[in-house]
């Protein structure tokens, strides 16, 4: 088979590196990619928002799977356009896609499907959304509608700071179209866990529970991130959960899309919040969490493929999706004053040095192919991903591999995986 994996994160190293692992595929390439994915297959320079590009260039290299791995293509229609043309694509039609593209429509279908979630107002007018906010009081949470890169949340303390943050999406419209509504929702207090499962429109196949390091500063301190590690298990989710919390958060988005003549294929990302009450959906992703999916792809123990085209096919049922025992960890290597402004450029060595030791894999993300090697491009540049006994294992694994990976000024937290150690 042929592959083209679109995007060009962790996510998609990882994708790309497990997707190549199955006997069925002969050929991988990468849209956009980077260096990563030039090591597994061939990087073509088309945009992960081209959709006719994307098309143009599935059918030109007449592949036989599409694989999305970020959410913009979906929420632009990627898969539907490819349905038109008889080519499979791996993740959800628009429609679907929207539980991620719209904060709006996501917190209206949990509140219709009864999936328990904060509660919430949807506002179009400034002056309406800022009285809702002097009445709720604080702490108080604001989101753009739209999608925002992972910016468009604010756990606002004060109602000062919830008021000028409306301002700032509404009036000043400082992310465009995608702030000229709003999700007013209540602020809940926990930790968090991501909870993810294939799906074909009907059926659903769990992944084990994995918990994302957001902030950039340990012990969660500073700005959020794209992500700064992952690992899995989380202990908070617990594997004898797992059916009881997938009736609560998955199957009921399943049977709703369903209802509506829209099924969801693909994998849904449930991003849970643990309350004094139990857990409560923050938001829904329509595709891989990225870093989750790094230590969740080492652990994966079935061929990607035969999941990908079952969820397709709607035979899920038929597919028996392992996971080794092991826990994984991975860490992210970012360049230093990333999530703001950062350099690139730079030479990246040891990544040899890391993959040889036992149970590590580098997957890279901001990081181009160079003429004397693989140079730094962008903010996160690699995750370095080990699979170990335990989680402490797994942990020290990890670091292991980031010791051996050297750019300048390279950045990364030292606390990945501590929380899980804690609890466990
Ligand atoms: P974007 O659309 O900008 O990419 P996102 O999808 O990352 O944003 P969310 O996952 O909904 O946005 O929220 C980001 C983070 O904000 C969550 O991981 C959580 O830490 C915090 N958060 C979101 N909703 C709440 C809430 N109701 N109470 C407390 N914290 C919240």
């Amino acid at each position: 088979m042929k592959i083209l994996v679109v995007g060009s994160g962790g996510r998609e190293h990882a994708l790309c590196w497990k997707l190549a692992q199955s006997p069925k595929v002969s050929t991988i390439l990468c849209a956009p990619g980077n260096g990563g994915t030039a090591q597994v297959g061939t990087n073509i320079p088309v945009k992960d928002d081209d959709i006719p590009a994307l098309i143009a260039l599935a059918k030109e290299q007449a592949v036989d799977l599409v694989v999305a791995g970020p959410e913009l293509p979906l929420v632009l229609g990627l898969s539907n356009a490819l349905v038109k043309e008889g080519i499979p694509c791996f993740g959800p039609s628009a429609y679907p896609a929207n539980l991620e593209g719209s904060k709006a429509f996501s917190k209206t279908v949990m509140h219709e499907a009864g999936v328990p979630t904060a509660d919430f107002r949807v506002f179009d007018e400034f002056d309406e959304a800022r009285a809702y906010v002097q009445e709720k009081g604080a702490p108080i949470v604001i989101k753009a509608d739209g999608l925002a890169a992972g910016k468009g949340v604010v756990v606002a303390a004060t109602v000062e700071e919830a008021i000028a943050t409306l301002e700032e999406m509404m009036v000043k419209q400082r992310f465009g179209a995608a702030g000229e509504r709003v999700v007013v929702e209540e602020a809940l207090a926990g930790e968090e866990a991501s909870f993810l499962a294939f799906c074909d429109g009907k059926n659903y196949a769990l992944l084990p529970s994995s918990q994302d390091h957001k902030a950039v500063g340990e012990g969660d301190t500073g700005p959020n991130t794209g992500g700064m590690g992952a690992y899995s298990p989380a202990p908070i989710l617990p594997e004898e959960d797992y059916e009881k919390t997938a009736e609560l958060v998955i199957k009921p988005i399943l049977e709703h899309m369903a209802a509506k003549g829209e099924s969801f294929k693909g994998v849904l990302y449930a991003g849970l919040m643990y309350t004094k009450n139990g857990p409560s959906v923050l938001e829904y992703n329509v595709r891989f969490g990225d870093p989750e999916c790094q230590p969740l792809l080492m652990r994966l123990d079935t061929d990607l493929v035969d999941i990908m085209m079952a969820c397709i096919n709607g035979t899920l049922d038929q597919i028996d999706v392992k996971v080794r025992p092991e826990s994984a960890c991975g860490v992210v290597m970012a360049a230093k004053g990333y999530p703001g402004h950062y350099p690139k450029g730079m030479p990246i060595t040891g990544l040899d040095a890391a993959d040889a030791l036992d149970g590590v894999k580098v997957f890279q993300a901001g990081t181009k192919a160079a003429q004397d090697g693989v140079v730094t491009s962008g903010g996160r540049v690699l995750c370095v991903t080990a699979l170990g006994t335990d989680l402490a294992d797994a942990i020290s694994r990890a670091y292991g591999g980031v010791e051996k990976v050297h750019f300048d000024d390279s950045y990364y937290r030292r606390d990945i995986g501590d929380k899980g150690l804690k609890r466990a």
